[in-house]
Parts: structure tokens; sequence; C-alpha cells
């Protein structure tokens, strides 16, 4: 069924299957918009359909880092809902290991779903929010990792790091169209992801590290999300905000 016609903004979502992009999907459905959810993960994604069973959710299959891929989940969400406001380009994907020991494969891995899968979703929605005719912002998901070096980083930090001279490149660019373009870089956030590359020995470290002593919940990046969204930031543009409890400000070193 298309919903063409329906003058309720739309948000593009990557990596929304679960963790921080469910988190910003959610943000977006309370706020009345309706949601195309993307990801790569099947079963969690239809896990995540039927626990929001709403008719203002599409979710989308699609593998961000291939090009193909991206332009067709593009066209089914234009079939679908006929525009696209927001896109918020969060899925991400880390291997935390020094330089010899991180592979060629796993280096390109890491910047192919960071670096690459924003490039794409970029390059496929602008034309549908040009269209549209009433500008548009993008969300760069990219870590105080791309802020900052440190050890066990070449490829997450690095392929942050370029994610944020993209956010930049589009700000100027697209500026004059009324599409802005930021960035949100959060400090650690509880999720799955985390899970994975943070060890309970660096997860203690983290602690001591931040200034407010904790991790950050998902719903605290999705608000800071939705606001680069909204008309309150309707004169930002190319800026990267720090979600961390101040960790960055402490000038502490990334465990
Ligand atoms: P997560 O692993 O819980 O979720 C990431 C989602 O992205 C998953 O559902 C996964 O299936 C999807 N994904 C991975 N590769 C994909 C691809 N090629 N195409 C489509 N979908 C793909 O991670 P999270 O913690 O929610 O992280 C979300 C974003 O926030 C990432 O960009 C991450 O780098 C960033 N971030 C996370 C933290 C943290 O501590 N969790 C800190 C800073 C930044």
């Amino acid at each position: 069924m298309t919903d063409k016609n329906n003058s309720q903004p739309v948000a593009f979502v990557t990596g929304a299957a679960r963790g921080i992009g469910l988190a910003i999907a959610n943000w977006f459905l309370a706020h009345d918009y309706r949601v195309a959810l993307i990801d790569i993960d099947s079963a969690t994604l239809a896990k995540t359909a039927s626990e929001l069973n709403t008719e203002r959710a599409l979710t989308l299959v699609c593998d961000i880092s291939k090009p193909e891929q991206v332009q067709q989940a593009v066209d089914q969400v234009v079939t679908k809902f006929g525009r696209i406001d927001a896109l918020i380009n969060n899925a991400g994907v880390a291997v935390f290991k020094p330089i010899t020991e991180t592979t060629f494969e796993e280096f390109r891995y890491v910047l192919g779903t960071n670096l690459d899968g924003a490039f794409l979703c970029s390059q496929a929605c602008i034309p549908v929010m040009r269209q549209g005719g009433k500008g548009g912002a993008i969300v760069n998901i990219a870590s105080i990792s791309g802020l900052r070096a440190s050890t066990l980083r070449v490829a997450y930090g690095t392929s942050k790091a370029a994610l944020l001279h993209l956010t930049k490149q589009q700000a100027v660019e697209l500026g004059t169209e009324g599409i802005r373009s930021n960035a949100v870089c959060p400090g650690p956030v509880d999720t799955e992801m985390a899970k994975l590359v943070h060890s309970v020995a660096i997860r203690s470290d983290y602690y001591d590290a931040i200034p407010m002593n904790r991790y950050a919940t998902t719903e605290e990046i999705a608000n800071a999300v939705g606001f680069l969204c909204s008309e309150n930031a309707a004169f930002i543009n190319g800026q990267f905000l720090a979600v961390d409890g101040g960790f960055d400000a402490s000038g502490v070193g990334i465990p």
C-alpha cells in the first residue's frame, strides 16, 4: 500500500534493527514521522518490525556498503512514502585491533560500512530531499574515536574521522539548498556493539574517564539526533555534537 500523499515527514535510519539506530527510529515515530528502518540483519529487523507494529514503519533489509542495495532501498522508500526529510547514517561496525594485527579485509570491512555506507546512502537520498523542495537534515553517527586517536582504533577511528569530514563536505555543498549535515559523536553507549568491543577492564576504565561516571543510554543519543533534525536546529550546519557525559572535554585518553 502506498502512502505517498501523506504530508508526514520521513526519516531514513540505517542500522535501525537494534541499539542506537532503533532508539533513533523510535524518536522519529514518537515525533510523528514515518520511518524507514534499514539493516543488514534480517532476523533482528523482522523482530523489531513486529514489536513496532505500526504502518508508519517500513523495514528494509539492505547492506549499506553495496550501491545497488542502497539504491533499491531508497527507491522502495520513495514508492511507499514519497519523500525523505531526514537521513541518519547510523549503521556501523567496529574492529578494535592494533595496526599490525588489523587485516586489510578487516580495515576495508569497517571503512566499507562506516564510510562508504554513509556516502552511498547520502548520494541516494539527497536527490529525493531535493525533489521535496523543503531541504532536509543529515545526521552522521560518528564517535569520540573520530575526534581523537587511541590504541586499537586504526580502522574504527579512521572511519569515524573520515565520516566527520564527509559531514563538513556535505554541509558546505548542500547548505545552499537547505539540506543541513551534522554529526553526533557518542562516547560509550550501552549496546551490543559496546559489549562486543569493550572488555570488562575497558568498561571500568571508561567509568573512571567519563566525568558523569557512566555510559550513555541509546535514548540520550537519539534525543541529540532528533534535536539536530528539528526546527530548533535550523541554522546548525556542519557541526559535531559530542554526547559523552563530558568525556571528550576531560581530555582523559580513550582506554
Ligand atoms: P549495534 O551493533 O548495536 O547496531 C548496529 C546496527 O547496524 C546493527 O543492527 C547491524 O546489523 C547494523 N549494520 C551493520 N553493518 C551494516 C550494513 N553493512 N548495512 C546495514 N546495517 C548494518 O551498534 P550501536 O552501538 O547501536 O552503534 C550504532 C552507531 O553508533 C555505530 O555507527 C557506532 O559506530 C556508533 N557508536 C557506538 C558507540 C557505542 O559505544 N555503542 C559509541 C560511539 C559510536
